[in-house]
């Protein structure tokens, strides 16, 4: 196992590496345009590590060894072999380095410029004038280096870089199989959104309060760790698969606490410029026996699955150009009740597009109210019953900046769609519990109260179900030996 994924934060990468080689894997907020400060987290790789004698499965000067050697390498994965000769994965010192800065300082206007497919050539330092937070692990407290120089990888290096991590090696799922699981999931009763901390992970249960496929299973890390439940842990009674609404760190590391989570079906989309900490989250599911299905569809394809009883399950590909807004996207519509649900993971309202049948009963709001306000308005409530929900962790943070979610002008935003949000402010949301449409997986601290967890919480088609859930969280029968921690308290 990569270190990156384990649970104990002693057993992390050591201290930070001095020259490494990466990808940028998101930056907050999402829109660069009008930012006077973001945080620009970078998927690296200890560049010493590329050297002899790990050259052997990686070798820079080489690129078409390097395409070669993967293609036959992901090849056997997915064929199902589990040990492949020259695994690099295990071995691979994956770093998380999380580079905060200002409209004008000396690094803004690079950062601003860096595309998803560049590599960065990054060297850090323990003195200097530019701090930055370098993670060893998911769940490891960062150590403090300093950023020294930061450029862009060229010639023979890049390609061989971008040769190394390809999710071209990557084969495409077949229609059948992602229909197989999607038919799989029967008739849903319930949505429900699991307290994770900063992140997101949704359940679609049957009548008997079973999970049957998971939209995300993301738990808070790196500098949201603090935010993550302990334990965490799913429900996997029901043998449910996964649909990821994208790559980001927030949608899958729940996984890395759950012996549960292995050896289940994935589906994800072909997402472009993945990184190094993803092709190892894929070798992750494919070598504990769990199989992964890329989507490939254009943007706007849709995919939908009857079930014979009124309700039709669809996932559609996004249309927008960075990771969050090009993802899969989930709905679901009951015709019995003339009503739809939509899961938006972190795409915008305009990447994503029309889609659901029916008015809104329950609705997810986009990258756990971020600032989308470029990417579309929401849609409006017109349900006389509907759940609008936000999930993040407890004083969320993201990197040294001031930003947290929910953010003010989502709020207002949704707020303005007239989806009612009871107690919150509209100026510093999420410091009570909201009430009205509003379920919220955290309440933020304020002068006169600490940030807490809510728990998780739950959405019918028409009307609020009972709580709490009688049969979650489920100690036994849950299919593995610990049960779940699913504490579905709120409606
Ligand atoms: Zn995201
Ligand atoms: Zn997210």
């Amino acid at each position: 196992m990569n270190r990156i994924f384990s649970i104990n934060p002693e057993v992390a990468w050591p201290k930070f590496p001095a020259r490494s080689y990466a990808r940028l894997d998101h930056h907050e907020p999402d829109n660069l345009a009008t930012a006077q400060e973001a945080v620009f987290s970078f998927d690296a790789v200890d560049a010493g590590w590329f050297g002899p004698p790990f050259d052997v499965w990686m070798d820079l000067g080489k690129p078409d060894d390097t395409r070669r050697q993967m293609r036959d390498f992901w090849s056997q994965l997915f064929k199902g072999y589990l040990s492949p000769p020259k695994d690099p994965f295990d071995e691979m010192p994956i770093y998380n380095i999380e580079v905060t800065s200002k409209r004008g300082d000396r690094y803004w206007d690079f950062l601003i410029a860096i595309g998803e497919e560049d590599w960065l050539d990054i060297e850090l330092g323990t003195t200097g004038s530019f701090p930055v937070d370098v993670y060893g692990s998911l769940l490891a407290a960062p150590i403090i280096a300093h950023l020294l120089s930061l450029g862009q990888v060229t010639g023979d290096t890049a390609t061989a870089l971008s040769n190394a991590f390809d999710v071209d090696a990557w084969p495409d799922a077949a229609d059948g199989d992602i229909d197989a699981i999607l038919s799989g999931v029967g008739t849903i009763d319930m949505i429900a959104m699991y307290d994770i901390g900063q992140g997101s992970a949704i359940g679609l249960l049957d009548s008997s309060e079973t999970a049957r496929l998971y939209f995300d299973l993301g738990a808070g890390a790196y500098g949201n760790r603090q935010t993550r439940p302990t334990p965490l842990r799913f429900c996997w009674r029901g043998s449910p698969s996964i649909v990821l609404s994208h790559w980001d760190t927030d949608h899958w590391a729940g996984e890395n606490s759950d012996h549960g989570a292995r050896a289940r079906r994935w589906v994800a989309p072909r997402q472009y410029n993945l990184g190094p900490r993803h092709h190892a989250f894929a070798h992750r599911i494919l070598k504990n026996g769990g199989t992964l299905h890329i989507w490939s569809a254009a943007p706007g394809t849709t995919r939908s699955i009857s079930n014979g009883s009124g309700q039709t399950l669809s996932i559609k590909r996004c249309s927008g150009t960075s990771r969050n807004g090009n993802g899969i996207a989930c709905y679901l519509d009951d015709d019995n009740y003339q009503a739809s649900w939509l899961l938006t993971g972190d795409a915008g309202y305009s990447e994503i597009g029309g889609g659901p049948a029916h008015a809104l009963t329950a609705l997810t709001v986009p990258h756990h109210g971020a600032d989308m306000s470029h990417k579309g308005s929401p849609p409006a409530t017109i349900a006389a019953h509907a759940r609008l929900f936000y999930s993040f962790g407890p004083d969320n943070k993201h990197g040294s900046t001031s930003i947290s979610h929910p953010t003010a002008v989502a709020v207002a935003a949704h707020a303005g769609a007239l989806w009612k949000h009871g107690a919150w402010s509209l100026i510093t949301p999420a410091q009570v519990v909201a009430g009205g449409d509003v379920l919220a997986t955290a309440s933020h601290s304020s002068a006169t109260s600490l940030a807490v967890h809510l728990e998780s919480a739950v959405a019918g088609w028409t009307a609020a179900p009972t709580v709490p859930l009688s049969t979650v969280p489920c100690v036994s029968g849950c299919g593995t030996k610990h049960g779940c921690t699913s504490n579905v308290i709120q409606a």
